[in-house]
């Protein structure tokens, strides 16, 4: 390989640039890169280039961008390569003289059709005695490119195959390797649209900037608008006026903003100390960006293609939804006869066009972001803001509805976490009762972060709640503290504990606030206040914060509850001491199941239990320990 690649150098080395950037520098840095697989090598190499082509000739970057970050336009012109196996065959064999099935032994025995194109032209090569055609120029190449994507209708494959064979026969041995595979969308060399910012950033980077800033300047305009052309054409330019150059602009999709998975509510908390944030439905359907601008619409999919054909239907709603210009962020759901949500599978089976008049699976737009409004980009704004003009700005209907939401208040200094985790907990009960995914848990006070999965979003699926929540426990009620709001004149939520019938003792293991219905609350209400005793029982144990405006009650009733999991707790005292000294075991975010009226005490979960159910957890066995959460 490595002479092969200074065989060509020598070879490209008295090309002219007179007419363009040949395609052979191209190709050559191609196998260079090939070679390699060190990330900062492979990023010196291409950052070279560019730095080539912007002093010699910076007309020609863009054609060099796309044809390194392998697409060969906007995602949301929709034109693809991924040209099929047998078609590559056919021209190449038309090109180089032979038949398909020699070309496709010798891609066998190469294990690739770029290396046995390669092959095949360095034979004529040797054959054809001086004509030498002209040399491939990058730009053109990348016209070429376009125009075969391009080519549709009845006799496409064939012109697809007479316009590939034209520009194989005018490559040189290395080109016809890289030409084939750009073709049939397959590069096999370690460079994707990432490293190729990273290397635009390095290249144009003024003096005294630092690599880092300049990486997050391109990247950022990259995000806000994905269009090669547009960075292009910024090189003559400082850096820091590319942002006023690459931004959002309706038509232009930008990247969507990603949420990071979160296994357990309390990571959430964590995550958020003392944050606002909003818990929405995650509705599961296909992800929406819709452009409007005086009636025109255009839709997008999560990947920037253009998916205008596929919703006709959507268009209509969107287009009397309100404000001149708009971008809006959404989800589109399936939804079945009796207006509910039905599943993504329903969705699938939505064909990728279609008109208006003879749509199959009706839909709803499930709103949940405002990134743009007449003239205005929104970016820049706390997603509270955006929310806001979203719900005073769009006209909803059946067909375009608001996501629903929850939001949770900042902490204040003197509040614990029990609070903010009932919400999501009940948060989470409505959506599996509104069947939709799971929660999308969003800061309120942080800005839209374009292509970033970034940590102002997390998204929280039942499934990952429900892999957590292994056996239930039953516990012994031990106390109970007055409800607020909603919960005025019931108790709110209560003190549960597990039993160690060594000691006949109970130990704390939890306060349970969610799983009850109003009915619930009013009944388990009549059912413990007559159980109220003036002080602590000796025989219950439970940590000195607890103990605030707790009413005791006498240990005679059961409730069955699930958690999100167990941790080792200075709060809690299930199993106190048996792990560490002053410590015990506390459940983390349980849930009320039921009411078990049909056990008694001494039938409670024990110590024991609780210990072994702590040591079963994969957290703990694998040694990563989800350790203290009120430590
Ligand atoms: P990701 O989009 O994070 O790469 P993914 O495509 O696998 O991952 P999910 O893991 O299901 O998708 O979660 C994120 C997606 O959830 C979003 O891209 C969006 O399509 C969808 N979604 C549904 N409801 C909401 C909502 N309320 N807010 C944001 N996204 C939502």
């Amino acid at each position: 390989k490595k002479a092969k690649v200074e065989e060509s150098s020598s070879s490209s080395s008295d090309s002219s640039w007179a007419e363009g950037m040949p395609y052979l520098v191209f190709a050559e840095m191609c196998a260079k890169v090939e070679a390699l697989t060190g990330r900062l090598e492979i990023t010196g190499i291409v950052r070279d280039l560019m730095k080539e082509v912007i002093s010699k000739r910076p007309e020609d970057l863009v054609a060099l961008l796309y044809l390194l970050s392998k697409e060969i336009a906007p995602a949301f012109e929709n034109v693809e390569l991924g040209i099929g196996e047998a078609l590559l065959m056919k021209a190449i064999g038309q090109a180089c003289g032979k038949d398909a099935k020699q070309v496709k032994a010798e891609a066998a025995a190469k294990g690739d059709l770029g290396l046995a194109a390669e092959g095949a032209r360095e034979k004529q090569r040797t054959l054809a005695f001086g004509r030498k055609p002209k040399a491939l120029v990058a730009r053109q190449v990348l016209e070429d490119l376009r125009a075969v994507a391009k080519i549709s209708g009845s006799r496409s494959q064939d012109a697809k195959i007479g316009k590939m064979t034209k520009l194989l026969t005018a490559a040189s041995p290395l080109e016809a390797r890289y030409l084939v595979r750009a073709l049939g969308g397959k590069m096999r060399i370690h460079l994707g649209t990432q490293t190729v910012l990273v290397a635009l950033a390095h290249a144009v980077k003024p003096p005294g900037m630092s690599p880092d800033a300049a990486e997050e300047v391109v990247k950022s305009c990259y995000s806000e608008h994905p269009v090669l052309d547009a960075l292009a054409a910024c090189v003559d330019r400082p850096l820091k006026e590319w942002p006023a150059r690459c931004s959002l602009s309706v038509g232009v999709p930008v990247k969507p903003m990603c949420a990071k998975a979160e296994k357990q509510v309390t990571a959430v908390l964590k995550r958020f100390s003392a944050q606002a944030f909003t818990c929405e439905h995650k509705y599961d359907g296909e992800r929406l960006q819709a452009h409007v601008d005086n009636g025109r619409v255009k839709l997008f999919s999560r990947n920037c293609a253009d998916t205008t054909k596929k919703w006709p239907d959507v268009v209509s709603y969107l287009r009397e939804a309100g404000p001149a210009s708009f971008i809006l962020d959404a989800e589109v759901v399936a939804i079945s006869k009796d207006n509910t949500f039905a599943p993504f599978q329903v969705l699938s089976t939505r064909a990728r066009e279609a008109i208006a008049s003879d749509v199959k699976v009706p839909v709803v737009v499930m709103a949940f972001d405002l990134l743009y409004l007449n003239g205005k980009s929104l970016l820049q704004l706390a997603h509270r803001e955006r929310r806001d003009l979203l719900r005073t700005n769009l006209r909803f209907s059946d067909h375009l509805r608001l996501a629903t939401g929850v939001d949770v208040d900042s902490k204040r200094d003197d509040d614990d976490d029990d609070g903010r985790s009932a919400i999501i907990q009940e948060a989470m009960e409505e959506a599996i009762k509104a069947k939709v995914e799971g929660l999308m848990v969003k800061a309120l006070d942080q800005t839209y972060e374009p292509s970033k999965r970034s940590l102002n979003w997390l998204k929280l699926k039942k499934d990952y709640l429900d892999a957590f929540m292994p056996d239930s426990f039953d516990l012994v009620v031990v106390g109970a503290y007055g409800g607020k709001g909603k919960r005025a004149g019931t108790f709110g939520s209560y003190l549960l504990a597990c039993y160690d019938p060594a000691d006949g003792i109970f130990q704390t293991v939890c306060k349970v606030a969610t799983g009850f219905s109003e009915k619930e609350l009013v009944d388990l209400d009549q059912i413990l206040r007559p159980r109220i005793l003036p002080a602590r029982p000796r025989h219950v144990v439970a940590g000195d914060s607890l103990q605030h405006d707790v009413l005791w009650l006498d240990p005679a009733v059961l409730f069955e509850v699930r958690a999100a999991d167990l941790s080792l707790s200075s709060t809690h005292k299930g199993a106190l001491d048996k792990l560490h000294p002053g410590r015990g075991i506390g459940l983390r975010f349980p849930r009320f199941e039921r009411l078990r009226d049909d056990k008694d005490v001494d039938q409670a979960t024990t110590a024991t239990q609780v210990l072994d159910a702590y040591l079963e957890q994969d957290a703990v066995k694998n040694n990563n320990n989800n350790n203290d959460d009120d430590d």
